[in-house]
């Protein structure tokens, strides 16, 4: 079943293995143990990098360094000012380098090379956003407490924090944190996943270059079990700052509430798109395609639940089928291509299984359901799914692959109930040109993110998080740099003293 257009990978040359270190202290160095990861495209099947193997050992200096770089108070007591300079800088140098980094990120997670372009153009704006709010970051004072007292709430950098994040969105994702946390005068600890390291470790090249003194910024590679485990129990870390699935997000809460860290969880989503009989089809049809087959399904903010009214739904289902057939899948280099590899030959796995099951169960394959064999890397068919009933795996579970699950409706209640009945709360979109029905809608929907008659956009000044299992704190907006503060409370007494407790 033909179901997009098929783009074959071709040969990678003139690429040449890059071999990485990791950046502890302002050095760049190899894990302690010696040991080294190989990442094979998964386009390609080819090694393309290759990353120290850290383990606790490494994790264990990293961790000192971001501690004592920040005891000492070199980036802490900078100025607002100083620190906004250094992070116009590296956004400056990120711009420079924006061709080196999408050609790492489309090569070693898979993705289109035009579509890394944009997310690291978009890195390069919350950059910019957060040093704007590097010289902004500040707290509240009370001259309302009476003539002896003023109230100031300070807000002050919480300290180390280690952030973890996926292979997903590689550049994109350590970008939605660790500018705000330095922003706001914190050391960090960043461990990105390790099948898309390189984007990660160029960063540190560039903050190095941009004047992040040493210690403020390291960044340890390996395994989330290795080199990952540490960052969210050992004593010297103030906070946990984690992007990834939610049953490692469950892992890294409970091993922070040993030591009561504040834990900052983006996790996973199965996104309900609601659509009504009066919507604009021919921008929810496209929106629909993109919102599911976009980044090969592997996105939190996926679309992949479609609760469509039964007025609509057989012809927005076969409309959907048509457009998806003119995709372009396959290579990611190929700047025409718009769906790139699935991550891992074990990941594809997966996504089978659950299109085997859901048909089990009773849905129709529509379209795709297959892999896509090109004779190397690992491709997913784009996959549309009808007849699927709430109580699915398909329909509950998030799948992180090109399948798209199609329910039907009658009533705006029924909409919202199904909407609602899964774990998940990350994202959400509601399409009608009533907006009335837009906002009853979405107000009802637990969602951290409603898109209404539009999906997936967004800007650095909009917060972004999850309901429920989807997550904790909101990454960007104010909220993204204050999330990396503590508040302090200044009770100050003016003047002579009125009452003492104790009279001679
Ligand atoms: P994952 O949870 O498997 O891994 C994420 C990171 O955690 C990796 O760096 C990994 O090495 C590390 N890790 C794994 N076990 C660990 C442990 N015990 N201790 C410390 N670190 C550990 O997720 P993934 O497969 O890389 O990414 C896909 C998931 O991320 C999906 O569920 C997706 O929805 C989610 N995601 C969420 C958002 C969001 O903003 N809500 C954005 C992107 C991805």
């Amino acid at each position: 079943m033909v179901m997009a257009v098929l783009v074959a990978p071709k040969l990678l040359t003139g690429f040449a293995v890059r071999d990485f270190k990791m950046l502890i202290n302002g050095e760049w160095v190899a894990a302690l143990e010696g040991g080294v990861l190989e990442r094979a495209a998964p386009s390609h099947g080819v090694t393309v990098s290759r990353y120290p193997e850290g383990t606790k050992a490494d994790a264990e200096r990293a961790i000192a360094a971001a501690r004592q770089s920040f005891d000492a108070g070199g980036w802490v007591n900078k100025t607002g000012a100083e620190r906004s300079n250094i992070l116009l800088k590296a956004a400056d140098l990120i711009e420079s380098r924006a061709e080196e980094l999408s050609l790492l990120d489309a090569i070693e997670a898979g993705k289109p090379i035009s579509q890394v372009r944009g997310e690291i153009a978009g890195a390069v704006d919350i950059w910019r956003y957060a040093a704007a709010l590097a010289r902004d970051l500040h707290g509240e004072s009370y001259n309302t407490l009476g003539d002896g007292t003023l109230g100031v709430v300070l807000r002050e950098a919480i300290g180390v924090v280690s952030m973890i994040t996926p292979w997903n969105f590689p550049f994109l994702i350590v970008s939605q944190k660790l500018p705000f946390a330095l922003a706001a005068g914190c050391s960090c600890v960043v461990k990105p996943s390790e099948l898309t390291s390189g984007s990660t470790l160029v960063l540190g090249e560039i903050l190095i270059e941009a004047g992040i003194p040493a210690g403020v910024v390291n960044i340890i590679t390996g395994t989330g079990a290795d080199a990952g485990a540490l960052l969210s129990t050992h004593a010297d870390v103030d906070m946990v700052s984690f992007t990834g699935s939610t049953g490692v997000g469950r892992l890294i809460m409970a091993n922070a509430a040993q030591g009561l860290k504040k834990v900052s969880l983006e996790l996973g989503g199965k996104n309900p798109q609601i659509v009504f009989p009066d919507a604009d089809l021919d921008a929810f049809i496209d929106a629909a395609v993109f919102g599911a087959y976009f980044n090969a399904g592997e996105c939190c903010n996926a679309g992949s639940r479609l609760i469509l009214h039964k007025d609509i739904a057989d012809d927005v289902v076969s409309r959907i089928a048509a457009l998806s057939k003119k995709v372009k899948l396959g290579d990611p280099l190929d700047p025409q291509t718009q769906v790139g590899a699935i991550i891992s030959p074990q990941h594809l796995q997966k996504i089978s299984t659950y299109i085997s099951g859901a048909s089990q169960a009773g849905a129709t394959v529509v379209s795709g359901g297959g892999i896509v064999d090109f004779g190397a890397g690992h491709f997913m068919e784009l996959t549309l799914l009808s007849d699927v009933t709430a109580d699915m795996a398909v329909a509950r579970e998030e799948v992180f692959g090109p399948v798209l699950s199609v329910l039907t409706f009658e009533t705006a209640e029924e909409a919202i109930h199904i909407a609602n009945s899964i774990d998940y709360g990350l994202s959400a979109s509601v399409w009608s040109r009533d907006f009335d029905t837009c906002l009853t809608v979405g107000r009802k929907v637990r969602a951290g993110t409603i898109w209404m008659n539009t999906f997936m956009d967004g800007a650095p000044e909009l917060p972004f998080g999850g309901y429920r299992q989807s997550g904790q704190g909101r990454e960007l907006g104010r909220h993204a740099v204050e999330d990396f503060t503590e508040t302090k409370t200044l009770n100050m007494h003016i003047g002579s003293r009125k009452t003492l407790w104790v009279c001679d």
